[in-house]
């Protein structure tokens, strides 16, 4: 089950001093006598830029919570989505990827195009991604719930057409974590996720992971050797600590998120929620049915435009005007200005993603302040 396993998942247990808590492996190097300990991937131990018993320790807990038969560590989420792009695409061949995504993963991909990769958008639709899907198509990348106006995709819909055509679906599943949704189970090929957010949940360190079959995963690694992404010793610690509390820390991120939704709702400084937890939001069922969870991120519009949203952001005193999300401190976003500010202006309006968007990560503070803070910078527009 997800809570025992994200405690005892790494499977550590040191014979000589008989502690069950994974330590910081700082070595670099290991002893090469023919002997060497070997990975779970059969991967000999000699170097810490490709192996390293605390980003082992981890990647146990990843798997397990994934429902994958492996996973590989970062040192940030973009470089999980760049080795996956390095392994997957080549010169002539088209990727999909939802014109509604975290910024930089588009550009990347929008980038590659100086080595003959080219993107197709798709509107974050099962139907419109399955429309653009032709014959030069080796890669579809989607997250299920999107960043920032937290769209639902039936991924089980895209999953069908992709497998069948042998085309890889992967799944960027940040915002929902594998606590409240598992891409593999769910007919993705890869599952990718900033551990930067959620999985360490506490704004204090930069990671990634990629998770999927043992085939797939021993391509990537051999882009992480090469490209030296592998996460530091000291960060995986961090994460291994953090993840144990995943499953507590949503619940509670899930709970204030909801009642943050329903205040806002009630605002009559606010035009629109995106919330899918919300009844009446048009996502609600297909989210019911995919998610355990619907996340800690709550979107809103405020009345009026860039001017009013600036504003309340300026004003807010608890939550605080950052980038990111995922963690234990509230913070809000202007998605215009940061995460979606790659993406072009005529795909930000059919999106939604409009001057009046704000994104709020609900933290784990008492939600009775954190609707306290969101009320005073409200009554300042
Ligand atoms: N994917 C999503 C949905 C994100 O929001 C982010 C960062 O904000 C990333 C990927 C990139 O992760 P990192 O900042 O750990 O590189």
């Amino acid at each position: 089950m997800d809570d025992t396993d994200l405690i005892h998942g790494h499977e550590y247990f040191d014979k000589v001093t008989g502690t069950f808590v994974p330590p910081i492996f700082l070595s670099s190097i290991f002893e090469q006598r023919g002997t060497a300990k070997k990975s779970d991937r059969g991967v000999d131990l000699k170097y810490s830029r490709e192996e390293n018993p605390t980003v082992i320790a981890l990647e146990r807990v990843l798997s397990k919570l994934e429902g994958s038969e492996d996973t590989l560590c970062f040192n940030s989420g973009m470089a999980s989505i760049s080795s996956i792009y390095l392994h997957g695409l080549r010169a002539g061949n088209n990727i999909i990827i939802t014109s509604e995504a975290y910024g930089t993963s588009i550009k990347l991909a929008e980038d590659l195009v100086k080595f003959g990769v080219h993107v197709k958008k798709a509107y974050p639709s099962a139907d419109d991604i399955i429309s653009k899907i032709d014959r030069e198509t080796v890669m579809v990348f989607i997250e299920v719930m999107t960043n920032p106006t937290l769209k639902v995709i039936d991924i089980n819909q895209v999953s069908e057409k992709t497998g069948k055509s042998g085309i890889k679906l992967i799944v960027d599943n940040t915002f929902l974590s594998p606590y409240n949704f598992k891409p593999i189970k769910n007919g993705a090929d890869l599952s990718l996720e900033s551990l930067t957010k959620y999985l360490s949940g506490h704004n204090d360190l930069i990671g990634g992971s990629v998770s999927g079959n043992r085939k797939i995963i021993l391509d990537i690694w051999e882009w992480r050797r090469m490209l030296g992404t592998i996460l530091n010793p000291f960060s995986a610690y961090m994460a291994l600590r953090g993840v144990k509390t995943l499953g507590i820390r949503m619940e509670r991120h899930q709970a204030n998120a909801l009642k943050v939704a329903k205040y806002l709702a009630s605002s009559s400084k606010i035009t629109d929620v995106m919330y899918p937890g919300l009844p009446n939001n048009s996502y609600y069922s297909i989210a019911k049915r995919m998610f355990r969870g619907f996340g800690g991120v709550v979107s809103f519009k405020v009345k009026g435009g860039r001017n009013e949203a600036i504003s309340v952001l300026k004003s807010l005193k608890l939550i605080k005007p950052s980038p990111s999300l995922g963690g234990t401190e509230s913070i809000m976003t202007y998605p215009v200005l940061s995460a979606s500010s790659s993406i072009n202006k005529s795909d930000r309006e059919k999106l939604g993603i409009t001057d009046s968007l704000l994104r709020l990560s609900v933290g784990l503070e008492d939600v009775e302040d954190i609707i306290s803070d969101l009320e005073n910078s409200l009554s300042k527009i």
